[in-house]
């Protein structure tokens, strides 16, 4: 039989621990823009589980490039070698322009990859001491939930009590040229500077114009490397293929996940040229499934979609279009105040404090209007559709956004 939502509900609430914050909304079924639940209503999805699906709900290139390679081959480790493997390397370093890719599975796993790399790379060709070595990050960043990268978060939910903490990471303001410099010169021993091209869930930050260009070029001026976490803004998400293409930026080690697999199988990466990737030796570094022949067809038909569909050229035009239609109702409301984003990545601001509920109700009514979104906080909504949406859908949308905004205005 088939299970109601209520049921579905009550089951995770006793027996998976408690984790998460749901919007109260079981889903069942998912293609392209669209999700439906367990009762068969239809939403909008502009949540793309946070930039997972850039490329549609169950793409059926992606899921039939999965498909097939789950019937031929599905795991191996890498005390072999596959025959998916290499094709797929090659496809995503040319792709990104890199030497060398490292496969891992989740986000997380991959920004820890890149900050051991970075260290053992600091300790390789500049002398620092592995236990001195220090990796400068930005308040209020979101990397992922491992110990390590909780250790610099700013997110008390996050941290609070999962200590003792990873040392080695200095803290500065985000979008801050002057800080980046003075934290660069502040010690021999600065190995990396880990980023995020837009923070994504501190709230859709923007830097302002020419702050990732200029903190590239005081990173190689100081021979720190430039770590670009685009798990969340790649793959096409900002209206570029990497968010740090809007700035020409290459950085020295670049993260990818999410939406390199379209979401619909754990994929995520590391890159770098071989001056850096090199410092990672047989038996220093490894995962059992990353790498895996399903990731590999998954990601390589992923990438394809993103080109064949012009998915970054899609998200910037729509992008555009859902800023500039959401500032004229903006104009007049009392319940939004702003607009900011790139591409299909953008957050509406909400008239009220960060610890209110506010965001959270009109994201209720969100999906009672048939749209789902999710507040990062009390007074912040982000909005990050799939990039196949089309105009009429984004205009059908940008309706169903204002019309539920307004029924918060007083
Ligand atoms: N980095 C960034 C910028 C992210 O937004 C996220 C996930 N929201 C992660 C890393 C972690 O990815 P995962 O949840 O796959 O571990």
């Amino acid at each position: 039989a088939k299970m109601s939502s209520a049921e579905a509900i009550q089951l995770e609430d006793k027996y998976g621990a408690h984790n998460y914050h749901p919007l109260p909304v079981v889903l069942s079924k998912g293609e392209g823009v669209y999700v439906w639940d367990a009762e068969g209503k239809k939403y909008y999805d502009f949540l793309s589980a946070y930039s997972a699906v850039n490329q549609g709900h169950c793409h059926p290139k992606i899921v039939g490039a999965m498909v097939e390679q789950a019937q031929t081959l599905t795991l191996t480790s890498r005390a072999f070698y596959n025959d998916k493997l290499g094709v797929y390397e090659e496809y995503i370093t040319k792709t990104f322009g890199f030497d060398k890719v490292l496969p891992m599975n989740t986000g997380a796993e991959a920004v820890e990859t890149a900050l051991k790399i970075c260290r053992k790379w600091a300790y390789e060709k500049k002398g620092i001491h592995e236990n001195e070595a220090q990796i400068i990050v930005c308040e209020n960043n979101f990397h992922g939930r491992t110990t390590t990268i909780i250790s610099f978060s700013n997110d008390e939910n996050a941290r609070k009590n999962f200590g003792p903490y990873t040392a080695g990471f200095i803290k500065i303001a985000y979008d801050d040229i002057e800080a980046l410099e003075k934290a660069l010169t502040s010690s021999k021993n600065i190995a990396g500077f880990l980023v995020e091209p837009i923070q994504g869930e501190a709230g859709v930050y923007v830097p302002s114009e020419g702050y990732l260009a200029k903190a590239k070029a005081l990173c190689e001026a100081n021979n720190v490397l430039f770590i670009a976490d685009e798990v969340q803004t790649g793959v096409a998400r900002t209206g570029k293929l990497l968010a740090v293409q809007h700035e020409d930026v290459q950085p020295d080690i670049l993260i990818l996940g999410k939406a390199l697999s379209g979401g619909v199988y754990p994929v995520s990466a590391v890159l770098a040229n071989d001056a850096v990737m090199n410092v990672i030796k047989p038996g220093q570094h490894g995962s059992t499934f990353g790498g895996n022949p399903i990731a590999a067809a998954v990601a390589i038909a992923a990438l394809e979609v993103v080109k064949e569909e012009k998915l970054a050229e899609n998200a910037e035009r729509l992008g555009q279009l859902f800023r500039s239609e959401l500032d004229k109702y903006i104009q007049t409301s009392s319940i939004a105040t702003l607009v900011r984003g790139k591409g299909l990545l953008n957050a509406v601001v909400i008239n009220d404090t960060e610890e209110s509920d506010t965001a959270w109700n009109i994201c209720l009514a969100l999906r009672d209007n048939g749209l789902l979104a999710k507040p990062t906080h009390g007074n912040i909504i982000r909005f990050a559709p799939p990039l196949v949406m089309n105009e009429e859908q984004l205009m059908d949308c940008v309706s169903i956004i204002v019309k539920t905004l307004k029924q918060f205005e007083n």
